[in-house]
């Protein structure tokens, strides 16, 4: 059967903190952001993972960070311009209602900081240091979390030795020019971009993206929708059809801060009553990434024990 994957990149100001002139409409939308992807889930009984920025769990903090490589300036707009915008820095108000949701969801992790792992500059210990501090934070907070997924700040996948070495069973990976923004979305419009998770070297399963819900922005959106349907909610019909076709998997992504709009939430709603549409028929079944990596993992041992080595060695 077919599998249906939503992620969820989950960052508040974090995703934007390194960035020198932050987007202040997608900044502002977090929190509510957040709010309207709980209720869309609930409505239609959708689970998802919601990969959580790490400094979230936290209730207050020094800005200082005198423990991580990289206290000093990569925190400074949180001891500075957000001094006074706790909301932008800290949610575990927010995290708490993703596991008080109907909606049996998974948090999994986006690093402590957002940092990127796959930058030349990020070395092992920087990365090392990000996880263990996401897993400290998320440890000493009174919600209960056991991270499992790994999702990569901007699809910067690095360091995934890492990742193994520190517990985590899985990530979402790339597809190379899949996620494309400009007109060459409008040439895929057409392919169904379905998945299949592997086993990376490491031993952790890779579940690629399959699409981003809003990389298909600006100009080329407002032609499609005056013209045609939102080309987003056509292509990811396919991709539902395609995954329970081909017994592959549809794995989608977003952040709570795309929501910014009316037509925005209206994409998503149109997109999850879809999904529960063709799950309510039996033809898919929605699954949170941690679930795809134990099922992927559990064949791949039966395959062990189907064709074991030869003996005698
Ligand atoms: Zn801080
Ligand atoms: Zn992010």
């Amino acid at each position: 059967m077919g599998t249906v994957v939503i992620s969820i990149d989950a960052e508040l100001g974090w995703g934007f903190h390194d960035v020198v002139d932050p987007p202040t409409d997608r900044v502002e939308s977090g929190r509510d952001g957040w709010h309207t992807l709980l209720e869309l889930f609930d409505r239609y009984d959708l689970p998802a993972t919601w990969a959580v920025v790490g400094h979230l769990f936290l209730e207050e903090c020094d800005g200082v960070h005198a423990r991580h490589p990289l206290a000093g300036t990569w925190f400074e707009r949180e001891q500075t311009e957000w001094l006074d915008r706790p909301d932008l820095r800290f949610a575990p108000d927010l995290i708490r209602q993703i596991t008080d949701a109907d909606a049996a969801h998974e948090i999994g992790c986006h690093t402590f900081s957002h940092v990127l792992f796959g930058q030349e500059s990020t070395t092992l210990e920087i990365a090392r240091a990000e996880l263990l501090a996401a897993l400290e934070a998320a440890e000493n907070s009174p919600i209960d979390s056991e991270m499992r997924s790994v999702v990569f700040p901007r699809n910067s996948v690095g360091h995934r030795d890492v990742l193994a070495e520190l517990g985590f069973s899985c990530y979402r990976g790339t597809r190379p020019n899949f996620d494309a923004i400009g007109p060459d979305a409008i040439r895929k419009i057409g392919a169904p971009p379905i998945v299949h998770p592997t086993i990376d070297e490491f031993g952790l399963i890779n579940i690629p993206s399959s699409l981003y819900l809003y990389g298909f922005e600006g100009f080329a959106r407002r032609l499609c929708e005056w013209l045609w349907e939102d080309p987003i909610v056509s292509r990811a019909r396919a991709g539902v059809a395609a995954a329970a076709d081909e017994d592959g998997v549809f794995h989608i992504w977003l952040h709570p801060n795309n929501l910014m709009s009316d037509i925005d939430v209206e994409r998503l709603r149109r997109i999850f009553a879809h999904i529960a549409e063709r799950r309510d028929r039996g033809a898919i079944e929605v699954k949170t990434m941690a679930d795809v990596a134990k099922a992927v993992r559990s064949r791949a041992d039966e395959m062990v024990y189907e064709y074991p080595p030869p003996s005698g060695r």
